[in-house]
């Protein structure tokens, strides 16, 4: 059967792109290298009954209404407003900061929003326009809270410390005047009743797709036959064999995820705990039953480890890198053809929900200029 899109990579990008096409009519052969479908959202139940995610926890909120309609045509969604604790010394900490955070780390009993305020202005080293992780940091909370929960935790993630940084890695996370200890705000904050992969299932079970699973596009792509259109969602500096990375090449964090089984009902008592100190080597540990609160006997937990080598997983977002970015960026404007879409084709830390608006908002422009061609 001859097709007419081609897609590459089974993430959240080409999963949406080949949804979208397939319903359209036209035929989808889809290339994923994985032996499975959902990129790094892929969860399964594991061998003591609890869904757990290969890839690190995901966690879905957005403030967007198309988007947050789309997801629902695939899945049940329950509520699930992720909560982050920090161990700080002997402590845990909500993180963002909010007032709890700062009265349980300097024995205070800071109690409202001025207080709060007061306390940080007394506090935060202000910069008009933070140039870097550390100076956005800085600027929101000062130096004291920066040690203790920015600088090594990014040392860890990064091995790089935040100066050396864009200020938007650091920015994502906020400072909260009052307790909320929330680390999302968003209007739609929720978890996928089955999981994410059995969305996966449903977006990609159309007779118009084809997928094929442990076949690396790189293997193949001499033998492939000519497309309407490509989409491409794999690491932008591969498509174009590494050639502008002779000196330096185009930075990923990936994650090596150390799992364990423990033979009793809780480890910590809460999802996720952050370990921002020098003090230990992994960043978090992720406790996956209390997702959703699911129940057994023993309970998996993850120590997230950040790597430099392995499954590209984070775009490193610093001049250098952006800079090589956009000489690949170039390249690719030079293949009409090709559509580079996605958290690696892109080199943008998206969120999920913006994966998902991304490769929708792709479609509706390619559809659209289609239309006007027509
Ligand atoms: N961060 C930190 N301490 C924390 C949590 C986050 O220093 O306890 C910094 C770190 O540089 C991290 C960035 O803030 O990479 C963004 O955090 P986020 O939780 O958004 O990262 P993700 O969940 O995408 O790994």
């Amino acid at each position: 059967m001859s097709k007419d899109i081609l897609i590459i990579g089974a993430g959240i990008s080409g999963s949406v792109l080949a949804e979208r096409y397939a319903a359209q009519g036209k035929k989808v052969l889809m290339l994923e290298k994985r032996n499975h479908i959902g990129g790094n959202c892929y969860d399964y139940i594991d061998e003591n009954g609890i869904l757990i995610s290969k890839y690190g926890a995901h966690l879905f909120h957005t403030n967007d209404e198309e988007v947050w309609e789309y997801v629902n045509r695939f899945s049940n969604w329950y509520k699930w407003e992720h909560k982050v604790l920090a161990r700080v010394g002997n402590q845990l900490v909500p993180i963002p900061v909010n007032i709890n955070t700062v009265n349980r780390i300097f024995n205070l009993n800071l109690t409202t929003k001025k207080e709060m305020k007061m306390w940080l202005d007394l506090n935060r080293i202000p910069f008009k326009n933070p140039k870097n992780g550390k100076e956005t940091v800085l600027n929101k909370i000062g130096e004291k809270l920066y040690e203790k929960m920015f600088k090594y935790y990014t040392k860890k993630q990064w091995d790089k410390y935040p100066e050396e940084l864009n200020a938007a890695v650091l920015d994502r996370i906020p400072v909260r005047l009052n307790k909320d200890d929330r680390y999302f705000t968003d209007k739609y904050q929720a978890l996928p009743e089955n999981g994410y992969t059995k969305i996966f299932e449903k977006m990609l079970s159309h007779k118009n797709i084809e997928i094929h699973l442990n076949t690396d596009y790189f293997d193949v792509r001499n033998t492939l036959p000519k497309f309407e259109k490509v989409f491409y969602t794999g690491p932008i500096d591969q498509f174009f064999d590494f050639k502008y990375s002779i000196k330096d090449k185009l930075e990923y964090r990936s994650i090596h995820f150390e799992f364990e089984t423990l033979n009793k009902k809780y480890f910590q008592n809460n999802s996720v705990i952050n370990y921002p100190g020098p003090e230990v080597n992994f960043t978090r540990i992720i406790e996956y039953k209390h997702f959703g609160n699911q129940i057994s006997d023993k309970t998996t937990i993850v120590r997230e480890y950040s790597t430099a080598d392995g499954e590209p997983y984070y775009p490193v977002l610093n001049e250098k890198n952006l800079r090589l970015y956009k000489l690949y960026q170039q390249e690719a404007k030079k293949h009409p053809d090709i559509h580079f879409v996605g958290r690696l084709a892109n080199y943008k830390y998206f969120n999920m929900d913006e994966a998902f608006k991304n490769a929708l908002n792709l479609f509706y422009a390619l559809q659209t200029q289609t239309l006007k061609t027509l």
